[in-house]
């Protein structure tokens, strides 16, 4: 069981600064998120808008906020772990001590003095389809919710669902690669960019993908792994069949406080209560930095996140060498950074 100075659950700007902060300390992080990419909401809902308000930085995407922040952290030490939910949170002795121990879906389990909840408004979650009982028996054997590599669709015949800008831009994009692409649709209308949506429909015309509205999955069969559909035309009501290798539903995201419910911490509304004074939640050694905490006069912004993280990492500092005085510094004269 790995340990380490931080346990960082959430690797959105605010988890992500945290290394920064915990790193001039001389502190070491482990960072883990849900989504298949570091940046939270920034990276997840809004990439392409720009930011106004970080100090020093007059225009910004938030994608470019994200990679700014990675480059930051680089010279820190940290590891992070991705495509993974922290489920539970306990308390245990080790060599004497107390530690709280988490453990991610992927059953990995770190120990740390200290866990910083910076999950925002908690754990992303993809969309499932709603007519199909339990998708996930299917899941990486056939039924997807993201791509994580582009390399799994060559030669396969897929079958992509949905009608927003991931479902737009994968069918263009895996159509270069796959035996065949069918993109499926409840109606003849897309959310997504336009001259997205119009060079799917050139390929279409051009038969190098086949698009099917309004259709809606009706039942997915295969033993350990996916070989047929059936699909419902609405117009008809037929139930069409297919022969398909894989299925990417990309229907969005729900956001989900999930286990944050379950870990016995004071609550309020949606949030965790804190103290202003270091960011400590009721239990000790369980900070809540970010969008997911509550005290008087909060702000949901992002530089309110780096102010509270700032000051959790001096009382998770003390935790890890009680009685000690905590080094402080200005970043000049910081190794690292130079
Ligand atoms: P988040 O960015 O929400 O990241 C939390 C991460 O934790 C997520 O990636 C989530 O998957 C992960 N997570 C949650 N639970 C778990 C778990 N159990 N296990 C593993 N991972 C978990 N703020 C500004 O300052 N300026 C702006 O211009 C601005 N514009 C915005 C525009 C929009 C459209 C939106 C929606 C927000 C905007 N905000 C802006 C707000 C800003 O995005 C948030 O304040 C900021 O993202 C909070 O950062 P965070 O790190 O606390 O949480």
């Amino acid at each position: 069981m790995k340990k380490t100075d931080i346990i960082v659950i959430g690797a959105g700007p605010v988890g992500l600064f945290t290394v920064f902060e915990a790193g001039l300390l001389g502190l070491n992080c482990i960072l883990i998120d849900n989504l298949d990419k570091p940046g939270g909401q920034c990276a997840e809902l809004y990439p392409e808008k720009p930011i106004y308000d970080i100090p020093g930085v007059p225009i910004q995407t938030a994608q470019e906020h994200v990679d700014a922040l990675l480059k930051q952290i680089k010279p820190f030490d940290y590891e992070i772990h991705l495509s993974e939910r922290v489920d539970l949170i306990e308390e245990i002795t080790h060599e004497d001590d107390n530690f709280w121990k988490i453990k991610t879906s992927e059953d990995k389990e770190f120990i740390s003095k200290n866990i910083f909840i910076a999950a925002g408004a908690g754990s992303f979650e993809p969309r499932r389809p709603p007519n199909i009982e339990d998708p996930d028996k299917f899941l990486s054997n056939g039924v997807d919710y993201a791509v994580r590599s582009v390399e799994k669709y060559k030669d396969k015949e897929v079958f992509i669902f949905g009608g927003g800008d991931s479902a737009l831009d994968w069918t263009v994009e895996l159509s270069k690669i796959a035996k065949s692409v069918t993109l499926v649709h409840r109606r003849d209308a897309f959310r997504g960019a336009q001259h997205t949506e119009q060079q799917m429909r050139n390929l279409v015309k051009d038969k190098k993908l086949r698009l099917l509205t309004p259709y809606l999955i009706d039942s997915i069969t295969g033993d350990k792994r996916v070989n047929s559909i059936t699909l419902k035309n609405f117009e008809t009501n037929d139930i069409e069949s297919y022969n398909a290798d894989e299925l990417l539903f990309l229907f969005g995201l729900n956001k989900k406080l999930g286990p944050i419910l379950d870990w016995d911490i004071d609550l309020n509304k949606k949030k965790i209560d804190v103290n202003t004074e270091n960011f400590q939640t009721s239990k000790e050694g369980i900070f809540a930095v970010g969008d997911i905490n509550n005290y008087p006069g909060k702000l949901d912004l992002i530089l309110s996140g780096f102010h509270e993280t700032t000051l959790a990492v001096q009382e998770a500092y003390k935790r890890i060498y009680p009685g000690e005085r905590v080094p402080f510094g200005y970043t000049t004269s910081n190794s690292k950074l130079q």
